[in-house]
């Protein structure tokens, strides 16, 4: 990890509540003193929203004018409510609620269920998906996947509107929304999934908050209860707050006015939920004595990347982009964004993770990387291609790290051995904190070189490992900590839920990077379908896919690649286009490419090759063989996913594998692991390992054309793995680099 890194997971706490206002530029300081009455922030991405208002909180807590516990922040994912908890941690706040709307109103739901309505509060159904395919199948309605996602939507729609199923039909007609189906057979749909959640007595996402506001609409004597805790509210995102959380908004604050609000409607994304901008745009009608206030300097991206996305919002159009703001980058230049076509989505993945190992070999760390998209069934031909290149990644988000079973488990171990102090045998030849701690945690199953394969063993090791890092940083940071400090240490992470950093490449959608930032970021699969998304029709659907990859390109400092593929599969027609939105901006892209507006600092200067067009064409001949559509070997389908490519035969076709084999290579496999110090997968992958052991090479030739293997990997592995596929001892030679 590096020193930067490190200073950011300890850093100082400022001195006093003066030392908190140092981190701000004027208008920020001015959200900051701005501590009573309403307050709305209206600022593009960068601009230091978020920083502003936790400094905000922080100020106000430091300098006595606000009580800690007397503040709800609230923000739209666990993941940025994780974040806000930890910055307010580390500006001396810690005592500060920070939260989503839906886990702040569970939170009160829980306490008050028993009050308000008596009995438990019903399960919370994870998913709606099945449940509204079995109201379909009541209502005798067959829905494919596509379908059921639609009506799903539809559904959470009408709920966060606050609209009955006996009124859907009517409400859509007057919000003049296009519907995907028949609206009267979405409402029927509607309405007996309501009756199926009563007959199963479980509640949805939604509900939590419906219930919510119902209760503190009829239980005066409970709204006061949480009125009196709660004086003090600030919204982060609040571009994005629906009618029902802005409902529930108003329920809390009741008659009072200190609401501090920050958003930027330019990064509207999910409107397709019901939510909107107007809430954040009229907030000054609705609060005609509100300070206003707006950022405009973007602290976050180079000017090369800012400039991109001006130009983005430069082409926008609808109600949120009349307000945009253009954007001021305070950094010094970096590399202009990169282009780069593909042949086809497996060549796409597997440039993507060259370029990212080469950006790790420069040194930027794993985890200020990532790879962002627009739907998360994109995510596992990424994962295919990490794992292939041997770069950790990680999609889980960082927020519910000490939920995990093994860190709970990790921390009663550690503290176990805290309060045995120096009594406990484990701890005898260990000399630091961190080998006190991996001491410990070996009896969970830590070890020095992580498991085979991916799956439960790997992810729970993969959490273990974190803890273990997190133990040396600590110790690093705070030299002389015992083993009890740092119990103490996991304790306080855990109230904040501020997960220490897995160091891998962060694998997210679009939609759930919002208010997130990294040094590298690669936009990828930007084509037309995909950006905008095929089932965007109307302008308004259009413009939110715009804003959309707006968000995107704004969640890089430095480095920002931008690809899409011609087709689908390898040998596949290229019949794709890129994204429409980049036209003019994207150098070669069409008249507005040429002066001025696509010309920015460096623009062009990433656009390696200097392939004509000014995009790179990562297929050129020579660096990467065109492939035959990969069909089933089994049956002769066709193959599109990665992980079935791999295995060039369909998930559910039967094996032929030689279960013999596929064991030595294990074996060998984590043998040469071992020896390189790398994770096993990096060797190979368990899908290019059955292959190989479903295929038997018997040459070079027949080895390379397994995928996962390349020319790479044949000069370092082939003469061992045509040794063990022919039955002999492995010993060929070996290359340490
Ligand atoms: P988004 O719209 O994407 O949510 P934001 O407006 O909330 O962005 P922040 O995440 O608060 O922006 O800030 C962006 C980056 O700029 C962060 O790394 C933050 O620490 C840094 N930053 C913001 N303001 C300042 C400042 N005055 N001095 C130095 N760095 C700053
Ligand atoms: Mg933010």
């Amino acid at each position: 990890m590096t020193p930067a890194t490190h200073s950011t997971l300890f850093p100082q706490v400022p001195e006093s509540a003066d030392a908190v206002l140092d981190g701000l530029d004027p208008e920020q300081r001015e959200v900051a003193l701005a501590l009573h009455g309403p307050v709305c922030v209206l600022a593009g991405a960068g601009t230091g929203k978020t920083r502003a208002i936790t400094h905000r909180i922080a100020y106000g807590v430091r300098a006595g004018i606000v009580p800690p516990a007397g503040v709800l922040a609230v923000t739209f994912t666990n993941r940025a409510a994780g974040e806000m908890r930890g910055r307010l941690r580390q500006l001396g706040a810690g005592g500060v609620q920070a939260r989503t709307f839906h886990s702040a109103a569970l939170r009160q739901l829980q306490y008050f269920w028993p009050k308000a309505v008596g009995g438990e509060l019903p399960r919370l159904l994870e998913r709606k998906v099945q449940l509204v395919a079995d109201a379909a199948a009541r209502c005798r309605v067959r829905l494919d996947r596509n379908e059921l996602r639609d009506v799903t939507s539809e559904i959470e729609w009408a709920k966060v509107t606050q609209t009955v199923p006996a009124d859907y039909p009517a409400a859509v007609a007057k919000a003049a929304r296009d519907c995907p189906r028949d609206p009267a057979e979405t409402g029927q749909i509607y309405a007996m999934y309501e009756q199926l959640k009563r007959e199963r007595d479980v509640i949805d996402f939604e509900d939590v908050l419906l219930l919510t506001v119902g209760i503190l609409q009829d239980r005066h004597d409970i709204a006061d209860q949480i009125r009196r805790q709660y004086q003090h509210f600030v919204v982060d995102e609040y571009q994005d707050v629906s009618p029902l959380q802005q409902r529930l908004l108003d329920l809390w604050l009741g008659d009072r006015d200190s609401l501090c609000v920050v958003g930027d409607a330019s990064q509207t994304i999910y409107s397709f939920t019901g939510a909107t901008p107007d809430h954040l745009l009229n907030f000054r009608t609705r609060h005609p004595d509100a300070t206003v206030i707006k950022l405009v300097r973007d602290y976050r991206s180079t000017p090369q990347v800012v400039h991109l996305a001006n130009g983005l919002l430069g082409q926008a159009r609808g109600r949120a982009a009349e307000h945009r703001l253009e954007l001021i980058s305070q950094r010094d230049p970096g590399p202009g964004p990169a282009y780069t076509e593909y042949a086809d989505e497996p060549a796409e993945a597997e440039g993507t993770a060259r370029r990212i190992r080469d950006l790790i070999a420069t040194g930027v760390p794993a985890g200020e990387i990532a790879v962002l998209y627009r739907v998360n069934a994109q995510s596992e031909i990424y994962e295919q291609a990490l794992a292939d290149a041997g770069v950790p990644y990680q999609l889980r988000g960082a927020e519910r790290f000490f939920e995990r079973q093994e860190v709970r488990e990790a921390g009663v171990a550690l503290r176990g051995a805290a309060r045995a102090g120096g009594n406990d045998p484990l701890l005898d030849d260990a000399e630091d904190l961190p080998a006190q701690v991996r001491a410990v945690l070996s009896t969970k199953g830590w070890t020095s070189e992580p498991p085979a394969g991916s799956g439960a063993v790997r992810d729970r090791w993969e959490s273990l490992a974190a803890l273990v890092r997190l133990a040396e940083d600590f110790a690093r940071a705070k030299p002389g900590a015992t083993l009890s400090d740092l119990v103490a240490e996991l304790d306080e992470r855990a109230a904040a839920q501020h997960a220490p950093t897995v160091q891998g490449v962060t694998l997210a959608s679009l939609h759930a990077a919002k208010g997130l930032e990294w040094d590298a970021v690669f936009l990828v699969g930007l084509t037309e379908g995909m950006m905008p998304i095929t089932y965007a029709k109307t302008d308004e659907q259009i413009e939110e896919e715009r804003r959309l990859l707006y968000v995107g390109v704004t969640r890089a400092r430095v480095h920002l690649t931008l690809s899409w593929a011609l087709s689908r599969s390898p040998g596949g027609r290229a019949s794709r286009r890129p994204t429409r939105f980049l036209k003019g901006l994207r150098p070669g892209s069409g008249p507005l490419g040429t002066a001025g507006t696509g010309g920015g600092p460096g623009f062009g200067r990433a656009l390696g090759g200097g392939t004509g067009g000014g995009t790179d064409r990562a297929d050129a001949p020579g660096r990467r063989k065109r492939r035959g559509p990969v069909r089933c070997r089994v049956c002769g389908t066709t193959l599109t996913e990665a992980g079935e490519m791999k295995l060039m035969r369909c998930e559910d076709c039967p094996s032929d594998m030689d279960e013999g084999l596929y064991e030595r290579l294990r074996d060998w496999r984590m043998e040469q692991a071992r020896r390189l110090g790398q994770p096993p997968y990096c060797v190979f992958t368990d899908k290019t390992l059955m292959a190989i052991a479903e295929r038997v090479p018997a040459s070079d030739g027949e080895l390379v054309t397994i995928a996962g293997v390349g020319v790479r990997k044949l000069d370092r592995f082939g003469a061992d793995v045509l040794a063990i596929c022919a039955g002999e001892e492995p010993g060929g030679s070996h290359d340490e680099a």
